[in-house]
């Protein structure tokens, strides 16, 4: 328990996506989870009140998650007032269609996503998966054909044991019944962390690093799922690399959007 997955140095980006699948899943971990939701009351992981619908989230805590609104209909921006697009999205029509992320990247959501991200927090991810598909069936964007996990590349994989992305997909796709392909888009270069640079800085660190599988035949629409939507640069770059393997429309679904302008 406890001891993170190691990854063969020469395994594929689809092993490590499997090994992934394995360590969050095992039949021995949801029988020890059914097993704590029988005889342990839930207990809210940021507070320690006790937790709601058998969530590790109480009622205060959840209400304290800042709903995105209003946000640019494209690309998720925090408005100060509602309007169709952002002043950038209208200037330059980014490669994704429309960004659905309900809730806004600040204290107390920020600091569960930071323990999941960085801390292996895997129960603040299964806390963060079911608030990400209460405001989805809230009020559901429109339906993509495929949903595809923003993809780490197979060194930080390696690093951190488990994609956050495709632990976000997995939930939502179970609960939305949209089909998830796990290793279609793929990282095949490793980047340094985006964490610390610049909007420009950003998309720069990212030209290129996404590609989807050879000999993949997307469907007309898909969604691209990341954890946090922090300038959209990730978000741009995932949808060329599908916009140049023939997908027609791309649409990014966040939990959190940042307000960070895009400089
Ligand atoms: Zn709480
Ligand atoms: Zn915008």
């Amino acid at each position: 328990m406890g001891g993170r997955r190691r990854i063969n140095s020469g395994a594929s980006v689809r092993a490590a996506a499997e090994a992934v699948n394995l360590k969050a899943h095992s039949p021995v971990d949801g029988w020890l989870q059914r097993l704590g939701f029988a005889l342990l009351p839930s207990r809210c992981l940021l507070c320690g009140e006790a937790g709601i619908r058998a969530r590790d989230l109480c009622a205060g805590c959840r209400a304290d998650f800042g709903l995105n609104e209003p946000s640019c209909a494209c690309c998720g921006l925090p408005l100060p007032q509602a309007a169709a697009w952002c002043g950038r999205c209208l200037k330059r029509r980014p490669a994704f269609a429309a960004t659905w992320a309900p809730l806004r990247y600040a204290p107390p959501l920020a600091g569960l996503l930071t323990r999941f991200k960085f801390g292996g927090d895997l129960a603040a991810g299964r806390v963060i998966a079911d608030v990400a598909l209460e405001c989805w069936n809230a009020a559901p964007p429109a339906r993509p054909d495929v949903l595809l996990p923003v993809p780490l590349h197979v060194d930080r994989l390696r690093e951190r044991g488990y994609n956050q992305a495709l632990e976000l997909a997995r939930t939502i796709a179970r609960g939305t019944g949209i089909p998830l392909l796990p290793d279609t888009l793929q990282r095949p270069h490793p980047t340094p962390p985006q964490s610390g640079l610049g909007a420009l800085a950003r998309r720069r660190n990212l030209r290129r690093a996404f590609a989807v599988r050879a000999g993949t035949v997307l469907p007309a629409h898909v969604a691209v799922i990341d954890d946090v939507m922090t300038t959209g640069a990730t978000a741009q770059e995932c949808a060329l690399a599908l916009r140049r393997a023939g997908v027609r429309r791309v649409d990014v679904w966040a939990i959190a959007r940042a307000s960070t302008r895009q400089k």
